[in-house]
């Protein structure tokens, strides 16, 4: 069976339904056509970011914070804020439930789950996208599939994690600062941290991270959220729901060398998330604006546009040290942590840094681990976003 439509959209993810909601709320009248795997959306992951004070956000947050620690396992706290900014946390179930209820609404919209898109090929001006429902046709493609699994094993760092959002009888949190990197300590197995979000004085979403030059199996990433929780006193508390990932860091460029006229990739897949933090929240959205901008305006799709060359070339140093000397990460990021001002490490993670901050995140960490990486990072190419 084939179905012709305007645009069609693999894989209804943040990426997909953030675009997809934009062109449905912009009264996009073309056939849209989403294909997701999945057969029913979970509140399967949490977003989090920095945002401006006065910026609006694309779904409802469900928590803001001004502060954020770091510490060492067993030390003290430094305390960050920036003035401007603050914390912000999406939860999935949120955003999914919010999307799919504007898509639904639009009868130009189909979103066709339970279905995997295989090839993607361009024939007479059009793309065709076989999926074991039907071969879906349109002028344009925009493809937000997980990059493959060889790319994927190329990146840097990975960064892996167990999470559980905990409900606590008694309120036992200081809800108004979030543990960005807490714990921070080395092992055997690289770098780990304790990342908390403090939802209510009684709840709070609770992951043991690595940073790892390998991807981690989630029995090893459980097993040191178990530690992590038991060291707290935690591991009573009701699990209300679980999360987990292994997050590319330093991903690899994607072979443009054979681009499909009428595909364009977007989200992870096209390096949306940023090197040396994994978040890819706030370019994807940007990128949904700015693409369903060019389409509601009769333009053909955009890409995520090219990364600044100072920041990737940071990162990508960053990245080479952490994965050179996960002896010394704590260090490294304590050293940013204390030196760093809270509004230029901001700004720096945002995608908003310049020359200054630039500077100033460059002394703040010790020369050598960074020399020695940079000679290494100059012999790979970066990733294209
Ligand atoms: C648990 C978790 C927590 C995260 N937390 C944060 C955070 O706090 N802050 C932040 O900025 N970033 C975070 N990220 C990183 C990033 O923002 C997310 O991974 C985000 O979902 C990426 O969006 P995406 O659309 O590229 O991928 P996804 O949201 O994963 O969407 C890709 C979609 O493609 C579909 N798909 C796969 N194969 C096919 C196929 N063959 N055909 C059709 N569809 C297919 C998938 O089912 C999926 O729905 C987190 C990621 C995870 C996994």
């Amino acid at each position: 069976m084939n179905e012709r439509a305007n645009l069609v959209v693999i894989g209804g993810g943040l990426a997909g339904l953030s675009l997809a909601t934009r062109l449905a709320r912009g009264g996009y009248r073309g056939r849209v056509v989403i294909i997701e795997p999945r057969e029913e959306y979970t509140d399967d992951r949490s977003w989090s970011f920095w945002t401006r004070a006065d910026q609006a956000l694309p779904v409802a947050a469900a928590r803001h914070w001004s502060h954020w620690r770091f510490s060492r396992y067993g030390g003290d706290p430094v305390t960050h804020s920036a003035q401007g900014w603050r914390y912000s946390y999406v939860r999935s179930s949120d955003l999914y439930r919010e999307a799919l209820a504007v898509i639904q609404a639009q009868p130009n919209f189909k979103l066709v789950t339970g279905t995997r898109a295989g090839a993607v090929e361009h024939h007479d001006g059009a793309v065709s996208v076989v999926t074991g429902a039907a071969t879906f046709s349109a002028p344009f493609v925009i493809d937000t599939r997980p990059p493959a699994a060889a790319r994927f094993s190329d990146s840097t760092l990975f960064q892996c994690f167990a999470g559980r959002e905990l409900r606590f009888g008694p309120a036992c949190l200081d809800d108004r600062q979030v543990e960005l990197m807490t714990d921070m300590r080395s092992d055997a197995l690289g770098f780990v941290f304790s990342y908390v979000l403090p939802l209510s004085p009684t709840r709070a979403l609770v992951e043991a991270t690595r940073f790892s030059t390998r991807p981690l199996g989630q029995a090893q990433l459980s097993a040191d959220l178990d530690q992590m929780l038991a060291s707290r006193g935690w591991s009573d508390a009701q699990v209300m729901r679980t999360e987990a990932a292994v997050l590319p860091m330093g991903l690899p460029a994607p072979d443009a060398s054979v681009p499909i006229p009428g595909v364009v990739q977007a989200g992870m897949g096209a390096g949306a998330l940023r090197a040396a933090s994994g978040f890819g929240f706030v370019r994807i959205q940007a990128w949904a604006e700015r693409c369903a901008r060019e389409l509601l305006q009769g333009r053909p799709p955009v890409g995520h546009p090219a990364e600044p060359k100072l920041q990737g070339w940071m990162d990508r140093v960053f990245l080479r040290a952490l994965a050179n000397n996960p002896e010394r990460s704590p260090e490294f990021f304590l050293r940013l942590a204390a030196s760093v001002p809270g509004e230029a490490f901001v700004r720096f993670m945002s995608d908003r840094g310049g020359w200054r901050d630039h500077a100033r995140i460059i002394a703040a960490l010790p020369p050598w681990p960074f020399l020695q990486a940079l000679h290494a990072s100059s012999l790979r190419p970066g990733p294209s976003t």
